[in-house]
């Protein structure tokens, strides 16, 4: 039996392989025999039906619910419990990740952190304050190849908070993330100074 309930969460922006390390986890708990589970939101259409996938190809068995609450149905038996996409589940998310914590069970939950307006998507700052360890992964920018991208890039026209596919967006580093002008940063900055030190001589035997 797992010796203790624990919280884990693996997010970031795009292509940083955050379902690749969700699968890795459940497959490595499945590897020691202990009962396990893949949730993905029916929201989520991108992978084939009842699987989770990555883009490097991985896949694992996942049951598509509809809301969080049905999670609940399907998990009696499950000990670690995998969630993709965390970002598309309802606001439930939240008190259904506790229940599970509750009745003893490790919950990983993957998704992105945040929207397409660099703003915190849904219920995931509420479960990264709940989380008991968070690896925030990053990818490579897609405009200038740093390896520091952390925001998703709308490249198509849409105020749509989910707008679900890959070819709409990509990865990028928080230098060449443009959101949309309503987000924007309008900080009102003082303006510059530029002052010179001034050297004062002092005069010997003052
Ligand atoms: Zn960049």
């Amino acid at each position: 039996m797992l010796n203790g309930y624990r919280f884990e969460m693996i997010i970031g922006c795009m292509s940083a392989g955050k379902s690749s390390e969700l699968i890795r986890r459940i497959e490595r708990a499945r590897l020691a025999y202990l009962p396990t589970i893949i949730f993905r939101s029916a929201t989520d259409t991108r992978s084939k039906p009842n699987h989770v996938e990555s883009r490097n190809g991985l896949a694992s068995q996942a049951i598509v619910v509809d809301s969080a609450r049905e999670m609940l149905k399907y998990s009696t038996q499950a000990v670690v419990i995998g969630i993709d996409e965390c970002q598309f589940f309802d606001e439930d998310l939240v008190d259904v990740v506790q229940l599970l914590l509750r009745q003893k069970k490790k919950v990983i939950a993957s998704g992105l952190d945040l929207d397409y307006r660099g703003k915190p998507f849904g219920s995931v700052p509420y479960l990264l304050a709940l989380a008991d360890r968070i690896d925030k992964l990053l990818a490579v920018c897609r405009k200038c190849g740093s390896d520091f991208a952390c925001r998703t890039q709308r490249v198509v026209q849409s105020s749509e908070q989910i707008l679900v596919g890959d070819s709409q967006y990509e990865a990028r580093c928080i230098h060449c993330f443009e959101p949309p002008f309503e987000y924007q940063l309008k900080l009102e900055l003082p303006e510059l100074v530029t002052v010179k030190p001034q050297i004062v001589m002092l005069e010997s035997g003052s």
